[in-house]
Parts: structure tokens; sequence; C-alpha cells
């Protein structure tokens, strides 16, 4: 089951909560049940859900709980917070030194994805501002040092490797020699995989880990192995500390649940996600924003992290809105307009609170032609309308009229977007409002 089917199934058994008028164990019972089920379907580890199904059953306590919503509300919270306890171990994320040189070393099987990742995360830091290289220490598979060295000239990031010299702790060493005299401050060691895990797997990577002596080791994991993911875990963790997890090919169309699996196996956490070939395709990575995400309430903190890195105007009408404290239809026309800009059109309505799932699983043509269709409809409203809350759509229904009659949509199109709207609006009302938002778009400025 794809992680956006998983999210589906647990909230359509967090939404039934809703509908029941008396909360007792059986209904808390039915609940995990589902709940358990979804996230087998998507390879979590056996044990990890039986252990969620434990902890939920003692966190919610019938006795102590008053009325219907409160015992809701406790289920709700019970779940969101294990559900993210799945995927965050509560260890604080390595941060490398400014200053010094911070060596890398990615670890992973063969077609993982970590010469691919490498250079993410180096141009990650160099956009940071860092001063990043990358060294090929990758022997066993041909081509694997031409790989890096295409994607780091794209990226422009200086590398260290060798036609020649098949020793890759030898290359590790010469390179890290080499790049610490020079100054960098993150030096990143991609190392060879092998189809399996095997001894000489396990042996190379101790013998680079003992020439680069490294600060850090990343894990880099397939996300889409299932539950082969557990085990694969293990063994790597048990032959070099593994600090952090990569977790790749989370595109969207990924199982996900053995990444969950992975970072109860290693106690690590996952710092990134991959989500794509392209050098941008890597998220970074936050327990409690990945599984809203997943349950369709969005992921501001990403969104803002994209907002931040496209400085938006403190003057622009959706600041202006969004101060006004009302979350009206021009703040939902203007987000839309920002989004064409903001990249890849799946990858930001993903992160977008109420955008349905199936919208943003659209592909970029279809998307953006239901985007701009959208923006049509706005575009004939009056500035009244465009900066109320819809609620004079309901009041005067010939409204709806005159705007279909001018964006060329049909009254059922029209409507269609102003449920929209709506289902908009309440999410951006569950984060506090629209000054909440606010509020949350200034810290990330
Ligand atoms: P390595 O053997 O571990 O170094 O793996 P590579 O970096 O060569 O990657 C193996 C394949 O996976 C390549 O075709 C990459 O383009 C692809 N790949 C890596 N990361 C991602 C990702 O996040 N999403 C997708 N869709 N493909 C990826």
């Amino acid at each position: 089951m794809v992680l956006a089917d998983l999210g589906r199934k647990i909230n359509g058994a967090l939404k039934s909560l809703t509908a029941e008028s008396v909360i007792d164990e059986k209904v808390l019972d039915d609940i995990l049940r589902e709940v358990c089920a979804a996230l087998l379907e998507s390879d979590v580890n056996v044990r990890l859900v039986q252990n969620l199904r434990k902890n939920i059953k003692q966190i919610v306590d019938f006795e102590e709980l008053g009325g219907v919503v409160n015992k809701r509300r406790q289920i709700q919270k019970a779940i969101f917070d294990e559900l993210c306890r799945l995927v965050d171990p509560g260890v604080e994320p390595y941060k490398p030194k400014k200053g010094k040189a911070n060596v890398i070393m990615f670890v992973g099987l063969q077609g993982a994805g970590k010469t691919t990742t490498c250079t993410k995360l180096a141009h990650h830091y160099q956009r940071k501002g860092w001063k990043v290289c990358l060294i090929a220490a990758d022997t066993y598979r041909a081509g694997a040092f031409d790989q890096l060295k295409q994607n780091a000239t794209k990226a422009k990031i200086p590398y260290y490797g060798s036609y020649t010299e098949n020793d890759p702790a030898v290359l590790a060493k010469e390179g890290i020699e080499k790049f610490k005299k020079e100054g960098f401050e993150i030096i990143i060691v991609d190392t060879s995989g092998r189809h399996k895990q095997e001894a000489a797997l396990f042996e190379e990577m101790k013998q680079i880990a003992d020439a680069a002596n490294p600060d850090h080791y990343i894990f880099v994991m397939d996300g889409t192995i299932g539950q082969a993911a557990d085990g694969q875990a293990r063994a790597f963790k048990d032959a070099v500390p593994i600090g952090s997890i990569i977790m790749t090919k989370l595109d969207g169309h990924a199982k996900g649940g053995g990444a969950i699996s992975a970072v109860a196996a290693t106690g690590s956490p996952i710092i990134f996600i991959g989500t794509g070939e392209h050098i941008h395709d890597l998220d970074p990575f936050k327990a409690k924003p990945f599984v809203s995400k997943m349950l369709g309430m969005g992921d501001l903190g990403g969104l803002m992290e994209t907002v931040k890195d496209m400085n938006i105007d403190k003057n622009s009408n959706i600041m202006k809105t969004l101060e006004s404290g009302v979350f009206t239809i021009r703040a939902m026309r203007d987000q839309l307009a920002m989004i064409s800009s903001m990249g890849p059109l799946s990858k930001v309505m993903s992160m977008m609170p109420g955008i349905p799932p199936e919208m943003a699983a659209m592909g970029e043509k279809e998307g953006g032609a239901r985007m701009k269709k959208m923006t049509c409809m706005m575009d004939s409203m009056t500035d009244a309308e465009l900066d109320s809350d819809a609620k004079c759509f309901t009041l005067q229904p010939t409204r709806i009229y005159r705007v279909a009659k001018g964006s060329g949509a049909t009254v059922r199109e029209i409507e269609e977007m102003l449920m929209q709207f709506q289902k908009f609006a309440e999410v951006i009302k569950t984060m506090g409002g629209s000054k909440g938002l606010l509020a949350n778009m200034q810290k990330a400025q």
C-alpha cells in the first residue's frame, strides 16, 4: 500500500470516530484494528504495530476521560503521537560543526541511491553556504566515479576520485587529506554497495571507515524495499555506527512502511527523504509534518521552508490577507499563483493543507490545467467576493451564475471550487487560523 493510501485509511478510521455517539473500548478496538491492518499492509514491522496498539490502549483511559468529545480527541492524539514515535527515535539529528572538516560517510546497498543522494546532500549544504566536496570511494561498481563526477560537475561541487586506484580505503584517505588541506568544511564520502548484504561489503566498509575516520555515517536505504528493511538496517547498524538515515525513492508511489521499520531497527533518525532523481528532490524529514502530510493535513513546515527559500514579499497580498486574520478566496487565489512559481507542482501541492491527495497526485499537466481553471474562476469575481469567506455565494447564489458566465466555467465547477475553498479554510482554521499560519510563516522567514 502506498503512503497516500496508508494515510487515507488511517484518516478514515479516525474520521469514523466522529460518527460515534458513544466511545468505548469496543470502538477503540475497532479503530485500532483498522489502523494496524493498514500499517501491516504498508509493510511496517509486525512487532512495531503490536507495540503501537499496546501503547495506545495504555494511554487511552476510559475511566479518566469525560465526554465523547474528550475521548475522541484523546484517541486521535494518541494515534497521531504513536505514528510520530514510529518514525522518530527521539535522537537529536547530526549537525556539522563550523570551522572544521566534517567527514560524512555514506553506506548502503547497491542501487539504494547513495551516489545520487551524495550530490543531493552536498548541494543542500552548498546552498546553505558550506564549503562542500565529494569523494568517490566506490570502486566496485563500474561507472560509479563517472556518475558522481557528472553530478558533481553539474552542481559545481569539487570532487575527488580515480580511474586507476582500486583500493577504496586509499582513495578515501587521499581525498580527505587533500580536501582538509584546502579548508573544506563538509567532505562527503560515497562508498560502494553490493546487491545484497554480504561479508565482503561489510569488510570493505570497515576498511574505508578506518581510513576515513568519519564524524558521521549516513545509511542510505531504498524506501521501497518493504519487509526486508528491518533486517537490512540492523545488519548495517551492526557493522558501523549509523548516525542517520536517508530514505530514497519515496516519490509518492512508494510503500514506505519499511522505512518506518528501519528507524526502529537502528534507533537513528531519518534526516532526509529522496523524492526523485533530480538534485532538488531531497526533502528534510521531520516526524510530525511527515505524519500530518501522510494523513492529508498538509506539511506546513515544509511549505514554510519553501516559502522561506522564495523570500516572499512581506507586503504581498497573501501576507496582508493572512494578517487580517480571515482566510479569504483571494488568499486561496494567491496561494495557487504562488504554487505555480514554487517548483514542481505535485511536490508543492502535496505540502499544501487542504489540497486533496488526488489533485496533488495529478500529473504536472493535468494539475496545472486544473489550477489555471480555478484561478480563472476567481479572476471573474468582484473584489468584495475575493475578500470574503465565500458566505456571500450561499446568501446570493446568483453570484455563482455570474462568475460561471464570466469565466466560461459551469455552475457545477464553481460550486466545486467553492467547496474546495471551504476545505482549505477548514484546515487553516485547525492550524490556528490565518494568524497562526502567518506567525509560522514569519518564524520561517
Ligand atoms: P547507488 O548504487 O547506491 O549509488 O545508487 P544510485 O545513486 O546509482 O541510484 C540507483 C538508481 O536509483 C538511479 O537510477 C537513481 O537515479 C535512482 N534514485 C536514487 N534516488 C532516488 C529517489 O529518491 N527517487 C527515485 N525515483 N529514484 C532515485
